[in-house]
């Protein structure tokens, strides 16, 4: 259990962690967050998600007040602080901050930032095991000139939706279109298929966040000597792939099994899945701490 959320600059115990409801986070959904897997207490891909961080901040006019280097030693004392040793999950949330009610969304803002670790499990131990029932949903991943994609914000509506509908549908994760109709991701995971050899998953210009567990897989499947291309593709192409998988920070690599009834390729997970899997579970393995006293 882990009793201590960083709010601003102070340690609080989790049944106090509160912020203002005039915070522009909660009133306006203003603000950027990330979500770092732990392994054995060390932040995995801590630096490519804080870059993500600070994109997405400078997308949407939201300057945080401190370097890099300071953000990742104030997630370093919260592991320290918890006393984090083992596989966790932690979310840095920055918000506008505190402001007005209908004001300037600009004026006088201190930004907020939040730091939680939790356990988290996205999906049971058997639909990891041995694959997840996707299901098709009517929510659509707005267009990039909607709502930007590539930045990681608050706003995660769409994304809530997505997942919920595919459970109302009797189904583990959402497999969410573009406005085109062309297969996008999950409500917070990105997707591949692999056909004939090739591992296919959708480009990040059709809406699809530019996940690092993503871009992790593709240098590893790559490393294998598998193929990969980056392309778009329909929910036919899915239905008839080989092998189906998803992958993200929470999710970490999930086999698909069945996508709207239809049973995916020979056996799930695939022999490629699996091989990636291994891969992954090799490399959030051996991490070095940079904890200094762990
Ligand atoms: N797409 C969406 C919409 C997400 O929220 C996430 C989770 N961050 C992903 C994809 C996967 O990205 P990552 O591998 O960086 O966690």
């Amino acid at each position: 259990m882990y009793n201590f959320v960083l709010i601003n600059n102070n340690f609080i115990e989790k049944q106090n962690a509160s912020i203002s409801v005039f915070d522009h986070g909660f009133l306006y959904g203003d603000g950027v967050f990330e979500g770092i897997r732990i392994y054995s207490g060390v932040p995995f891909l801590l630096r490519e998600h804080i870059i993500r961080l600070y994109e997405s901040a400078q997308s949407i006019f939201l300057k945080i007040p401190f370097t890099i280097e300071i953000l990742e030693e104030m997630i370093n004392s919260t592991i320290r602080k918890n006393n984090c040793k083992e596989d966790a999950y932690i979310r840095i949330v920055i918000t506008r901050g505190k402001g007005i009610m209908g004001g300037h969304p600009l004026n006088k803002h201190e930004p907020t930032l939040i730091i939680i670790i939790e356990e988290i499990n996205l999906f049971s131990e058997i639909s990891r095991n041995e694959g997840i029932n996707l299901v098709t949903v009517s929510t659509r991943k707005p267009k990039q000139d909607s709502l930007n994609t590539q930045a990681k914000t608050l706003n995660y509506l769409n994304n809530q939706m997505a997942k919920l509908e595919a459970i109302q549908a009797g189904g583990d994760e959402a497999l969410v279109l573009d406005v085109n109709g062309y297969v996008c991701e999950g409500s917070k995971q990105n997707i591949f298929i692999i056909k004939n050899d090739e591992i296919i998953t959708p480009p990040v210009y059709l809406g699809a966040l530019n996940g690092i567990t993503r871009n992790l897989v593709i240098t590893l499947a790559e490393k294998n000597g598998y193929k990969v291309k980056e392309s778009i593709f329909t929910l036919h192409d899915a239905y008839n792939a080989d092998e189906v998988f998803l992958t993200g920070t929470g999710s970490e690599i999930v086999p698909v099994k069945k996508i709207d009834g239809r049973t995916i390729g020979r056996t799930s997970p695939g022999e490629k899945t699996r091989v990636i899997i291994q891969n992954f579970s090799d490399k959030t393995k051996n991490l070095i701490s940079n904890n200094v006293d762990v």
